[in-house]
């Protein structure tokens, strides 16, 4: 089933993107629980993480770890907390969060408000990290 998501993929809605490759696209989540939460997704649109294929599966974590290394270094943080959600948009994902607090983890907390410049600056910034 084709979401948001897909309209973010093929660019017909704009996103700050991060990074992407053939089967995976990374981006800053829009209403973020702390600066840096990043979505990663697979192209494909299917609804479930645990639906995907295995080699999909493995290589999301793969191209995920990429990207958390990425925000690791531009986000001052403990470390980077994995989430899998998936209750509001219905296409695979995995959310990277920096965290510092239980807090960070906690998506029913109030979120960070970010202007359209830092998410920029902020997207340009962990892109940049992202080692190829
Ligand atoms: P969930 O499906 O519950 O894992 O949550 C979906 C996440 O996608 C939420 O954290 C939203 O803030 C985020 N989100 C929804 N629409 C967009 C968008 N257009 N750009 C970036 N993030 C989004």
């Amino acid at each position: 089933m084709e979401t948001i998501f897909t309209k973010i993929i093929n660019q017909e809605i704009p996103s700050y993107k991060i990074a992407e490759n053939d089967s995976f696209y990374a981006f800053l989540d829009i209403n973020p629980n702390a600066k840096g939460h990043t979505l990663v997704i697979p192209k494909k649109p299917i609804d479930k993480l645990f639906d995907l294929d295995e080699e999909t599966y493995a290589d999301l974590f793969s191209y995920a770890r990429k990207i958390a290394q990425a925000i690791e270094k531009v986000v001052p943080c403990n470390r980077v907390g994995l989430s899998v959600i998936g209750l509001e948009v219905p296409h695979a994902h995995v959310h990277l969060i920096p965290l510092n607090s239980m807090n960070d983890a906690n998506f029913a907390a109030p979120k960070e408000k970010m202007t359209s410049e830092e998410f920029i600056t902020l997207a340009n910034k962990i892109a940049e990290a992202v080692e190829n």
